[in-house]
């Protein structure tokens, strides 16, 4: 079907793509900071954050400085911090974890379900001590976690949950938007996330309104008027700059999560009738595709040589975190298999918001030849 092509390369994710059809809104962004000088807090931060809570449909988003603050300014306002132990799950960015290592908590891996790659709500089971006071679900690819279950044992056990929404912009659990379902969602607006700044920025969401209080004020010095402080808190706010840039690329947000989900689909039709293994999202949620993986024998062959042919593909993640030497002993000898599994098998092949079909058909091409090379291309 890709006969007519002339692509000799796809990237892993075409930002520049982006950048140029959006560059004059942004360049006419960038010049009413200037005009204004709003470069902390000020009118582009509350507007971006009011447009970001309508978007998701939640009461509170909190602009702060990057993903990884967002989701230790929710634990922090959650009232979790040294003795107290969080399960995360172990296949995942460096980020959920550390997180919790900055409240001064405790971060206890816990396994991942094979199928949807997002945390095994049986493991945590086995995970909780008297200790635990939360966990963090992480919406791992765009896909959301289990909630049903995970909120349910939450319940059960008065755990606090903040969401690692990071990559999962928009995704939806049985029709609600992630970073509404828990206590709190941390987001992340690094420039490769579905909703990318020019730089360094992140979001906290929740429906309670003290908890959104709290992260105003940690993220900004424990502020309560301009030289007065009531508690120690951090400098993790969000710059009016990459608010105003942000402001820009969100009402595109629902169009590239839509040819996400079409590129996603188009993968999985010509991929899972070869036999490829690739996500099984848990029932009812509604993923937005961040990444796109399939399992692969002998990676560093297959990158190679799709490398070779003009494939450009990542690998998310090569080490589960209970493995990582950061959080050497911080974790005991316990095995967690299928991440373990996972890290050593899962491949992200080219997707975004603006990748085309002819290029994702191109790209199936050339990993159909590379893992089957004697025919069954499908198609
Ligand atoms: C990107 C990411 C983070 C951290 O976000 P930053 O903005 O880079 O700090 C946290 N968790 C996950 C799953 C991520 O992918």
């Amino acid at each position: 079907m890709s006969g007519a092509t002339t692509l000799q390369r796809v990237p892993f994710v075409n930002l520049a793509r982006q950048i140029e059809r959006l560059r004059p809104e942004l360049v006419a962004a960038f010049e009413a900071v200037l005009d204004d000088r709003a470069f902390i807090k000020g009118p582009h931060v509350a507007a971006f954050e009011a447009a970001f809570a309508k978007a998701l449909g939640v009461p509170h988003a909190v602009g702060c400085a990057n993903g990884t603050a967002a989701l230790s300014l929710a634990l922090e306002a959650a009232g979790i911090g040294p003795g107290d132990e969080v399960i995360v799950p172990s296949l995942t960015f460096i980020a959920t974890g550390e997180a919790v290592c900055h409240v001064g908590a405790t971060p206890v891996f816990c396994d991942i379900d094979p199928d949807s790659y997002t945390l095994d709500p049986e493991d945590l089971l086995r995970r909780l001590t008297p200790r635990t006071r939360a966990v963090v679900p992480v919406h791992l690819y765009g896909t959301p976690a289990d909630m049903g279950a995970i909120l349910a044992i939450a319940a059960d056990h008065r755990l606090v949950v903040i969401e690692d929404c990071a990559q999962a912009h928009l995704a939806t659990y049985h029709g609600r938007t992630v970073g509404t379902l828990g206590t709190a969602g941390g987001f992340s607006f690094f420039p490769g996330k579905n909703l990318g700044a020019l730089g360094d920025a992140g979001m906290v969401t929740t429906s309670d309104p003290d908890l959104a209080e709290s992260v105003v004020k940690l993220a900004d010095h424990g502020r309560l008027s301009k030289y007065e402080h009531d508690r120690i808190g951090h400098n993790q706010r969000l710059d009016g700059l990459q608010a105003a840039l942000l402001a820009v690329k969100l009402p595109h947000l629902a169009e590239w999560t839509e040819r996400r989900r079409r590129i996603a689909r188009y993968y999985d039709a010509r991929l899972r009738p070869a036999g490829i293994k690739t996500i099984v999202p848990p029932a009812g949620a509604d993923p937005v595709h961040h990444l796109y993986v399939i399992e692969v024998d002998d990676r560093p062959a297959v990158v190679a040589r799709l490398a070779a042919s003009g494939v450009e593909t990542g690998v998310h993640y090569p080490i589960p975190l209970h493995l990582q030497p950061a959080f050497r002993g911080r974790h005991g000898y316990e095995r967690l298999p299928n991440a373990e599994r996972a890290a050593a098998r899962v491949l992200s092949l080219p997707i975004c918001g603006e990748i085309t079909v002819e290029e994702a058909a191109w790209v199936c091409d050339r990993v159909l030849d590379t893992l089957h090379p004697t025919g069954r291309r499908g198609g």
